[in-house]
């Protein structure tokens, strides 16, 4: 499966189950996905980093298009209700991510003061302070937290570094619970071996985790697209509301796509 790629800086409008109608960044190559995860279920296709071949959003460049972009749609029907860090890979993987939020929120507060600056990443660069700081100033900052157990994690994120997983929660703890965690739910075989991120004792230790990170609200959701690893099995809605009842209980908001 050669995996689904963005073709360009800004794309959109689109509508996201998740966040409304939303104007995408995709800060990555246009032709490569970029990332220094390989999750098994990527809708980008598997990691091939090729060094030195990488051409990433140029700062102003993408300042031009995004502010083009929201001229466009201010005061029709395609107004964003969210402008959203996605596309080909990590966004924060970007050397000049954090000055690109600044360019982000300056534009949204003059052409789009109702959208939501909201960024979906995978929580490995919550180590660099600069990282970790222009997170602090979304919107909606939502990090990856697909286990809580560290084989798990592994098994389905395949880190690309040895990024352990106590390494990815340290820095969500970092902020104080002004962030939104997603959780990928699915079961399956890979390379021979069975990936469950639904059994009792996975929901148990991910749940662990999600009472320490006190997050502002947890997004529970099911494989989409096709995934790059074959054997990959969709969760039920139903399951998934089970899992998302027991986020409840701890008293931390669930909302389940
Ligand atoms: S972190 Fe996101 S972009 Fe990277 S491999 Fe995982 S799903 Fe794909």
């Amino acid at each position: 499966m050669a995996g689904f790629l963005f073709d360009n800086m800004v794309f959109g409008p689109v509508f996201s189950r998740r966040l409304g109608v939303s104007l995408g960044i995709n800060l990555l190559p246009i032709d490569n996905k970029y990332c220094n995860f390989n999750c098994i279920y990527c809708e980008c296709g598997w990691t091939n980093n090729k060094k030195g071949k990488m051409i990433l959003a140029k700062r102003d460049e993408l300042k031009q298009q995004l502010e083009a972009k929201l001229k466009e749609v201010q005061g029709t029907v395609n107004e964003p209700d969210a402008i959203t860090f996605a596309g080909n890979g990590e966004p924060t993987i970007h050397p000049q991510f954090a000055e690109i939020i600044d360019d982000t929120i300056e534009l949204r507060d003059k052409y789009a003061p109702k959208a939501a600056v909201s960024i979906l990443s995978n929580a490995t660069m919550l180590s660099k302070p600069k990282v970790a700081e222009a997170l602090k100033k979304v919107d909606k900052n939502i990090q990856k937290l697909d286990s809580g157990i560290e084989s798990t994690y592994k098994a389905i994120n395949q880190a690309l570094s040895n990024k352990s997983l106590d390494s990815i929660v340290e820095g969500l703890l970092g902020f104080e619970g002004k962030l939104i965690i997603q959780t990928l739910f699915l079961r399956g075989e890979y390379e021979g071996k069975i990936v469950d991120n639904t059994t009792n004792e996975e929901v148990e230790a991910w749940l662990e985790i999600v009472k320490k990170v006190k997050p502002e609200y947890v997004m529970l959701y099911p494989i989409e697209r096709g995934t790059p690893a074959e054997n990959i099995e969709k969760i039920s809605k139903q399951e998934l509301q089970k899992i998302a009842e027991k986020v409840e209980a701890a008293g931390i908001r669930a909302e389940v796509y």
